[in-house]
C-alpha cells in the first residue's frame, strides 16, 4: 500500500451529516490534489477560504479527537476522514469542509471510504516517499505504550484495555493494505458511554451524538444501539482506525514498518509520530 507511485482521487467526493460538537449540519469534499501537497484542509465556510495542512505541526488539541488549525481557524476531529485516505491509499487530497467540524457520519470511516471508492483514485507522477526505520523506536505517554519496528510489510498492532466488562483487553494485529482496511477497520465506530455523555452534554458538547453515530455503552455494561456490535472487537478496531488517522498527520505513509500501540489515545499518537519524524 505504501509504495510506488503518488495517488489521488480521480474527482471529487462529498458527503453531509451533522458534526459531532456542535450538532450542526455540514457538508465535506475531497477533492483531487496535486503530487507531494498531502492532505490540506480548507474551510469553504469562511470568506478567506483559509488552508489548513493536516500535518503534525498544525495540531492543536488532541481531547476527545484530534484537531488542526493555523491562525485561528480550526478543524475538529480530522482522524477519521483522514484515516480513510490513508487507509485506501490516497497521498493528496483538498478538504473542503464548510464548518469546524467534518461530518460525524455513523462514528466510522466507512462512509468517508465508501465515497473515496466511489470516486476512484489515480496515479500521479510522482513516487512514495514512505517512512522506514532501521532500528525500533520505543515511546512511552502517561500511561500508553508505542513502538515502531522494521518489518516485511506495513503492520498494526493495537491493544485496548479499558474497566468496562463489555471492552476488558482486546488485540487487533492486521497487515493493513486497501482491502483490508475497507472490510475490517472503516466500518468500527467511535464510542462513548452513558454516564460520559450526560457530562458531556452538560458542558455543551456532543451535541450532535446518538446512537446513529457512536456505540453507546450503558451503565449495566451492554450496548445501547438496537443493532448491536459490528465485530466483537469493535472497539479496538477503531482504535486502529483513530492510530491511522492520526498517522497520516506525518505527511508520508509508513513503509515497512510494524506499529504497536498499548492504550494509546490521539495525545499519545500525534506525540508519536512527532517522535517517528524526530
Ligand atoms: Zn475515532
Amino acid at each position: 500500500m505504501n509504495r510506488g507511485r503518488q495517488r489521488t482521487l480521480k474527482r471529487k467526493a462529498g458527503l453531509e451529516g451533522v458534526g459531532m460538537h456542535t450538532g450542526e449540519t455540514c457538508r465535506l469534499e475531497m477533492r483531487p490534489a496535486p503530487a507531494g501537497s498531502g492532505y490540506v484542509f480548507v474551510r469553504e465556510d469562511l470568506a478567506a477560504r483559509p488552508r489548513i495542512p493536516a500535518r503534525l505541526e498544525n495540531v492543536t488539541a488532541t481531547v476527545r479527537g484530534t484537531n488542526v488549525g493555523l491562525d485561528n481557524v480550526q478543524i475538529h476531529t480530522v482522524e477519521h476522514v483522514l484515516s480513510a485516505l490513508r487507509g485506501l491509499g490516497v497521498d493528496n487530497a483538498e478538504i473542503g469542509v464548510w464548518g469546524p467540524e467534518p461530518p460525524i457520519t455513523d462514528g466510522s470511516s466507512l462512509p468517508f471510504a465508501e465515497a473515496i471508492r466511489k470516486a476512484g483514485t489515480v496515479e500521479q507522477d510522482a513516487a512514495r516517499d514512505p517512512l522506514e526505520l532501521d532500528a525500533p523506536v520505543d515511546f512511552e505517554i502517561n500511561n500508553a505504550l508505542y513502538r515502531a519496528e522494521p518489518s516485511e510489510r506495513f503492520e498494526l498492532e493495537v491493544v485496548y484495555e479499558h474497566d468496562s466488562t463489555l471492552i476488558g483487553t482486546q488485540t487487533y494485529k492486521a497487515a493493513v493494505d486497501p482491502a483490508t482496511y475497507l472490510a475490517d477497520i472503516a466500518p468500527a465506530r467511535t464510542f462513548g458511554f452513558e454516564y460520559e455523555i450526560e457530562q458531556l452534554r452538560a458542558h455543551g458538547l456532543a451535541k450532535g451524538g446518538s446512537l446513529e453515530n457512536a456505540i453507546v455503552i450503558k451503565n449495566d455494561e451492554t450496548v445501547a444501539n438496537p443493532d448491536g456490535l459490528r465485530f466483537e472487537d469493535e472497539f479496538v478496531r477503531h482504535k486502529a482506525l483513530d492510530l491511522l488517522g492520526d498517522l497520516a498527520l506525518l505527511g508520508r505513509p509508513l513503509g515497512n514498518v510494524r506499529v504497536r500501540a498499548l492504550r494509546g489515545g490521539h495525545q499519545g499518537n500525534t506525540a508519536f509520530a512527532k517522535k517517528l519524524i524526530a
